[in-house]
């Protein structure tokens, strides 16, 4: 949603409003920008209008009154300054202010389309993503992706053999979670009982689970792991 900024004063003379003016600003500028060009248009009045020595009231000149009258009334105005149709000031935007709205349409960006992804994975990520690092785990990462050495995945980046150890035809993430009987000891030793109708996102929440989880995925990796080591052993003679 675009944020509209607009400003305002009133000149009051003898607690009688003479004069008032309404200007937008652009959309980037702050509300501290906005009261500083009320002052500015202000005093550029005055010296206009010196015959009229008017009491000039602006959301920032009057902070010592606040609640004032003439402060409401500066008030009222920048906000329906806002429905301006057009910008009347531009003011010159710092570079700082220009990287942050840089930043925060990336983030949000970023966010819609992790929202909007049709790719079956991020959920169990976070519902939300965030601007943080994240901790990463080599086990859980490939339960939590459906990618590494699961049989799914294998067969269909490197066109491997799908099956699971236990002789299933089709090694999926589901299949290593919820039925490989290869990890029913540990199921039944970190899971909770009906952890058949619990969803994957609600046991990689409990930590108990999450555990066993990483054991079943690291238990599959075996064959990596050793792979891994003996690539380690050649590379270190
Ligand atoms: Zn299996």
């Amino acid at each position: 949603m675009i944020n509209r900024v607009g400003g305002a004063f009133v000149a009051y003379q003898s607690n009688v409003e003479v004069h008032h003016q309404c200007f937008r600003l652009n959309n980037e500028a702050t509300v501290y920008m906005a009261e500083l060009t009320a002052i500015d248009k202000a005093i550029e009045m005055q010296h206009c209008q010196k015959a009229y020595h008017p009491q000039i009231s602006s959301p920032t000149l009057d902070q010592s009154h606040k609640g004032h009258l003439g402060n409401e009334r500066a008030d009222e105005l920048a906000k329906s300054a806002t429905n301006l149709p057009n910008i009347d000031c531009f003011n010159k935007i710092e570079p700082q202010t220009i990287k942050n709205l840089i930043k925060n349409d990336i983030i949000q960006e970023w966010k819609d389309r992790w929202r909007h992804s049709q790719k079956g994975e991020t959920f169990l990520l976070s519902s939300e993503c965030k601007h943080q690092k994240g901790s990463g785990d080599f086990f859980l990462n490939q339960i939590i992706t459906g990618h590494g050495t699961i049989g799914a995945y294998q067969t269909r980046l490197f066109d491997k053999d799908p099956s699971c150890v236990c002789g299933h035809s089709f090694e999926d993430r589901s299949h290593i979670i919820y039925d490989c009987p290869e990890w029913e000891k540990i199921r039944r030793r970190f899971f909770p009982p009906n952890h058949k109708e619990v969803n994957l996102q609600l046991l990689l929440a409990n930590k108990k689970s999450r555990q066993g989880i990483r054991t079943c995925c690291k238990g599959n990796s075996k064959p990596c792991s050793d792979l891994l080591r003996i690539m380690n052993t050649n590379l270190s003679t």
